[in-house]
């Protein structure tokens, strides 16, 4: 784990790598028909860093995802990435710009070297050019003892593994994957993640994922929240959930609505019914949890406090759950 993927060079290199923002995507719009998947998304992003796009189904992940690999036109806004803008250049961004599906691309009968010279010579390197980057690509990521094995015989990790070594043969400036851990252990997806955070330390790689789970999105250092098609809130991690401040706490009761009511009327500060439950953000959540329970201990069945979560932040920029499901989708 130690052999850098070296910077770009010659033309790969560009002025515009310096400047402030690496990635700037500007109201970006896309619609199928009547329905529309993209409303005015906007972001941007600083060169060696990670940013998430964290939303439920259907807000407009794989549609961004397509059309920032240049898969799909956008049909509004501007996007430049690495110093291009990928309207009037689509070739030159996709030579910066390294892509891992969440489909397998790999060919299962083939060795993991294999796989990964045919890849290369995609990109028009050969000979000893190609072998060094293969042999530096296997020892980072662990598989130089599994070069000989055919796909098929892999782990699920290493065949991420691979899938990853293949998106930087060409040496990218920007990674982009989507939903890079779906469906692996939790061990493992520390493990990817560990990986690729060390990529973009080592070699300075800006990277751009896609993920419909919390978790996955507590790596970053910048989160793109999406619904619906547009972004409800842009932060790291902790910046997002230092925002909400204080405790969630979360009361069952079987009449919510009258409780929140009768809980309005008694203590300062919102509160809200969410997915059936009363939900209020608190300061010494537990001194409220104290008052709520001598106040109408009668009507409450179950109290939760906790410190703020994404979860949270997304549910108080929606008012609604993120979708429950999408964690059951990954497993
Ligand atoms: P996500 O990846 O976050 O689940 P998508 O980009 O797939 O979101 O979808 C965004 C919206 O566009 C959803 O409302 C979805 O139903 C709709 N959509 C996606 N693909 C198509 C399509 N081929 N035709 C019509 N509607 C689509």
């Amino acid at each position: 784990m130690s052999t850098p993927v070296s910077p770009p060079t010659g033309s790969e290199s560009n002025t515009d790598a310096a400047s402030a923002s690496f990635v700037d995507v500007r109201d970006l719009a896309f619609r199928y028909g009547d329905r529309k998947a993209l409303d005015g998304i906007s972001f941007s992003l600083d060169r060696c860093r990670i940013l998430g796009l964290l939303g439920p189904n259907g807000s407009g992940k794989t549609t961004l995802f397509r059309i920032l690999c240049t898969l799909l036109q956008p049909q509004g806004g501007q996007i430049r990435l690495a110093g291009l803008d990928l309207e009037a250049d689509p070739a030159g961004v996709r030579r910066r710009m390294g892509v891992v599906f969440q489909t397998n691309s790999l060919d299962q009968e083939l060795t993991v070297a294999e796989n990964l010279v045919c890849q290369g010579r995609l990109h028009g390197l050969r000979g000893a050019r190609l072998t060094t980057r293969i042999e530096e690509l296997l020892e980072r990521f662990d598989l130089g003892g599994r070069r000989n094995s055919r796909v098929r015989t892999l782990s699920g990790g290493m065949r991420r593994r691979t899938e990853l070594a293949k998106g930087l043969l060409h040496r990218p400036q920007i990674l982009l994957l989507d939903e890079p851990t779906a469906g692996l252990d939790p061990h493992i997806r520390q493990e990817f993640w560990k990986h690729l955070t060390d990529l973009r330390d080592s070699s300075g790689i800006t990277i751009l994922f896609t993920t419909h789970l919390m978790e996955e999105a507590e790596v970053c250092d910048r989160l793109v929240i999406l619904d619906q098609g547009r972004v409800v809130t842009e932060g790291s991690p902790v910046e997002l959930k230092d925002r909400i401040g204080g405790d969630v706490i979360v009361v069952h009761s079987p009449d919510p609505n009258g409780l929140k009511a009768r809980i309005q009327a008694r203590f300062p500060g919102p509160a809200s019914v969410v997915n059936g439950a009363v939900r209020m953000e608190q300061h010494r959540g537990h001194e409220l949890i104290r008052d709520l329970m001598e106040e109408f201990s009668g009507e409450i069945q179950a109290v939760y406090l906790g410190r703020p979560t994404l979860e949270d932040v997304f549910i108080r920029e929606t008012g609604r759950e993120f979708q429950a499901s999408a964690e059951a989708i990954s497993r």
